[in-house]
């Protein structure tokens, strides 16, 4: 031992201390260890930011031999083993970006015990002679990062992690740890019986960011709406801005860029050194605001991060809590904003639709934006649907849009009917599904050239919504479609009555809907959703 740190064996607060230099561990960092130092296994959830780092590292420095730590982020490693490095800590890793000196190098240090930690990519643990290296050396504790990956039904499945459950049979004896900012029952379930640790103690932090402000608005024109926003933020705010397609990300970051804004595009389409260069600008530079695909931002440790903006909507809820906590790692006030609109709905579920997979797997995909609409639309305090999504109780925030602005709601029951009916006699005189558009059209009496050519303004349906606006329409729309009132099928979107159509047509189904309230200096003029 010549690192000069406090070596195996040592106390793990003094580990804290020296190697890292904090003064306590934080949560439940020190119960985790103290179990992990002991041999036993640990599952742990912990939201990004938490501090799941020390709690394998401290274990690996204190218990004899070297640290294994499975992570699916190639790209970090190399930054992640920098940083121990400098820390004092005798970090490597191995992956397929190094030459195989360079390997062989990283194989002899771990043999002959001079690593305390040890990165490794799941694809390469699963090769026969990585296990049988391994196995000729000695590990301290294993830990599977992002544990959540193995999951199926999630975002980040990465085939790779199911052999992951093996570990145990391969290294017996080393204390195994997974885990993940990924707290769904699900999840949780599913990742305890894949990676085969029945015995674990579970840990289970608050998934509560009681700094970020979550604000959900309907989307008018989500570009003017987003610069709207960034206004509201104190000058210079880092932020990171997300956007579906690599084509929206490059003309936000553009639009913004005329609009005065310090803004980058981030997307698994540009060179390289392009993304390297924004990356590190974003990293450096202050106030830079990262307009990207979810491909930015795993991983990625800024923590004044003021803001996390979505002008498309995620997936899921869980994909919507990993993107927003990138924002206010550092503890102070943060804002996630989104906006989101009619189209984003009928986009998802046709996406749905497209994707490979059986029934199952959509009805589950479907679920996930069910799930995510239903925050979207809540009268509730987002914060507690977010948290209560994650099986944990809270009361009502008082910091969201919801607590700070309570949405008015009106009674959405004879609209809905009036557009039910016409989807259904549309259907039973005519055979006919179409898209909200053309039905908002019909209901609101307007002579389009569609119109006139299908006869449609001989409907008896045709006119009488025309009390409501059309964005009052797309409003309503939209919540029909989040609570299964209606399903948007199909390439083009096209409008079916849901399994919950039929109350609502006998009217004996309440439909109080909320008023849409667009943000600070929004508008309603413009059509488009
Ligand atoms: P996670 O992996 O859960 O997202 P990290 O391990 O990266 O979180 O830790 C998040 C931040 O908190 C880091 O900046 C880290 O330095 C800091 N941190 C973690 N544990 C402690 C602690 N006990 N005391 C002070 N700072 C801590
Ligand atoms: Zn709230």
């Amino acid at each position: 031992e010549s690192s000069g740190r406090p070596g195996a064996g040592a106390d793990p607060l003094t580990v804290l201390h020296e190697v890292y230099g904090y003064d306590a561990f934080r949560g439940e960092q020190a119960a985790i260890v103290e179990q992990v130092v002991g041999g036993g296994d640990a599952v742990v959830l912990m939201p990004t930011g938490g501090g799941k780092s020390v709690t394998y590292q401290v274990p690996a420095l204190v218990r004899e031999g070297t640290g294994l730590v499975v992570s699916p982020l190639i790209a970090l490693m190399h930054d992640q083993v920098e940083a121990l490095i400098a820390n004092g800590v005798r970090a490597a890793f191995l992956n397929s970006t190094q030459t195989s000196p360079e390997r062989a190098d990283v194989e002899r240090a771990y043999l002959s015990g001079e690593l305390d930690l040890l990165y490794v990519a799941p694809e390469r643990l699963n090769l026969s002679q990585t296990t049988a290296l391994l196995q000729r050396g000695r590990l301290s504790v294993i830990a599977i990062d992002e544990a959540h990956c193995v999951s199926q039904w999630g975002h980040d499945f990465r085939p790779d992690y199911l052999a992951l459950g093996d570990l145990g049979e391969r290294f017996p004896g080393v204390p195994r740890m997974a885990l993940t900012a990924t707290a769904t029952r699900e999840t949780h379930r599913e990742l305890t019986e894949r990676l085969h640790l029945p015995e674990a103690k579970h840990f289970v932090a608050s998934f509560d960011r009681p700094n970020i402000q979550y604000r959900i608005e309907p989307k008018v024109d989500a570009r003017r709406q987003l610069v709207q926003f960034i206004r509201t933020m104190p000058e210079g705010s880092a932020g990171i801005v997300y956007a579906l397609s690599r084509k929206s990300v490059d003309a936000t970051a553009e639009y913004l860029r005329g609009q005065g804004i310090d803004a980058l595009a981030y997307h698994a389409g540009l060179d390289a050194a392009v993304r390297a260069r924004h990356q590190s600008r974003f990293l450096r530079d202050d106030g830079v605001v990262m307009v990207a695909t979810i491909a930015f931002g795993m991983g990625i440790d800024k923590p004044d991060v003021r803001f996390v903006a979505h002008i498309d909507l995620p997936k899921s809820v869980e994909g919507y809590y990993q993107e927003t906590g990138r924002a206010g790692r550092d503890g102070e006030p943060s804002v996630a904003w989104m906006a989101y609109g009619l189209g984003d709905v009928v986009q998802q579920r046709r996406l749905i639709d497209a994707s490979e997979g059986d029934r199952t797997f959509k009805t589950r995909l479907g679920q996930h934006l069910d799930a995510m609409l239903a925050l979207c639309e809540t009268v509730g305090c987002r914060r507690q649907n977010l948290l209560g999504y994650f099986g944990q109780a809270s009361e009502p925030c008082g910091n969201c849009d919801t607590c700070l602005q309570a949405p008015e709601t009106w009674d959405g029951l004879v609209p809905a009917q009036k557009l039910l009916s016409t989807i259904v006699r549309l259907q039973r005189e005519r055979g006919q599904a179409y898209g909200a558009g053309h039905l908002i059209d019909i209901l609101r009496g307007a002579s389009t050239e569609r119109i006139v050519r299908f006869g449609h303004d001989k409907l008896a349906t045709y006119g009488i919504g025309a009390d409501l606006s059309d964005q009052d329409w797309r409003s309503v729309v939209r919540q029909l479609l989040a609570r299964g009132i209606l399903v948007a099928t199909g390439e083009y979107g096209t409008l079916a009555l849901g399994e919950a159509a039929g109350g609502v047509l006998r009217g004996d189904t309440d439909v109080p809907l909320r008023r849409d309230v667009l943000g600070r200096g929004g508008s309603r003029s413009s059509g488009q959703a």
